[in-house]
């Protein structure tokens, strides 16, 4: 699969994934080969509420979906854990987080695999780096998703971003790089300006069950079932997440054929 047929492999694809493959908003979708997805993500649940439901659909389109964790989350993002077991201690913190971490990728139906290197401090040594790169050259991913790169108001995010950039370069591939959304609540201060939206209406709910099994922050299915729904409402669908692409590619057209806006149908 090229890589810019990512998404419109997707189930349902939006017309700004039609319009850069060169088809025709209403046509019917030509069948794709299978994509593979890689998402480094810092935190366990990072990954599933930000981008879980373009995970889903890409897994029901035949994909192949492993996600990387680069820390359990054992003091940033322990959540209710800390507040129900005061004194417990790290290591079973992390067992915990580990385990709804892997719960979480297999309702989604992704591989998943746990650095964990840290968490508040996330530490990215040098050896650490050539791991990563190692894990992605292996992989060989069409896709890499990560936190958003300008994520700068948390520091693990904005550092698994870097990290996953460098790594991706390290591993010498010619990787496609896209950004999903970083803590909601502030895309507006950190710039983040979605390209690319993906339709998940028909994969909510599977979402939601993959952020139910992240119990250490039930907030989540609260919080990014409304920053789901904003984007939905951005690009004229119910459910949506968005995306900023890496090094985005300009539509080329022969001539201008008509309204190419996201919300027409
Ligand atoms: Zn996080």
């Amino acid at each position: 699969m090229k890589r810019r047929e990512f998404f419109a492999a997707s189930l349902a694809a939006l017309p700004l994934a039609a319009a850069q493959t060169g088809t025709a908003m209403e046509q019917p979708r030509a069948s794709h080969s299978p994509a593979r997805v890689l998402v480094i993500s810092a935190h366990p649940g990072d990954y599933c509420s930000r981008a879980g439901g373009t995970l889903i659909a890409q897994v029901k389109a035949g994909s192949k979906v492993k996600v990387i964790w680069l820390t359990h989350g054992e003091t940033n993002e322990a959540g209710v854990i800390l507040q129900q077991h005061p004194g417990i201690s790290l290591p079973e913190i992390r067992r915990i987080r580990e385990a709804e971490a892997f719960a979480s990728a297999k309702v989604i139906g992704a591989e998943g695999q746990m650095m964990g290197w840290g968490d508040n401090p996330l530490i990215v040594t040098p050896e650490r780096m050539q791991t990563l790169a190692r894990d992605i050259a292996d992989f060989k991913p069409d896709i890499i998703l990560t936190h958003w790169k300008n994520e700068v108001t948390y520091a693990t995010h904005w550092l698994t971003s870097k990290s996953a950039i460098e790594a991706a370069q390290l591993a010498n591939g010619s990787w496609d790089i896209r950004f999903f959304e970083p803590t909601i609540g502030t895309a507006t201060r950190t710039g983040f300006v979605p390209d690319e939206y993906v339709d998940i209406t028909d994969v909510f709910d599977q979402k939601v069950q993959a952020m139910k099994t992240l119990t250490a922050q039930p907030w989540i299915v609260e919080y990014y079932t409304t920053c789901n729904r904003m984007r939905g409402l951005e690009s004229g669908r119910h459910y949506a997440e968005a995306f900023v692409r890496w090094a985005p590619r300009p539509v080329v057209q022969a001539l201008l054929n008509g309204p190419t806006s996201l919300t027409s149908r």
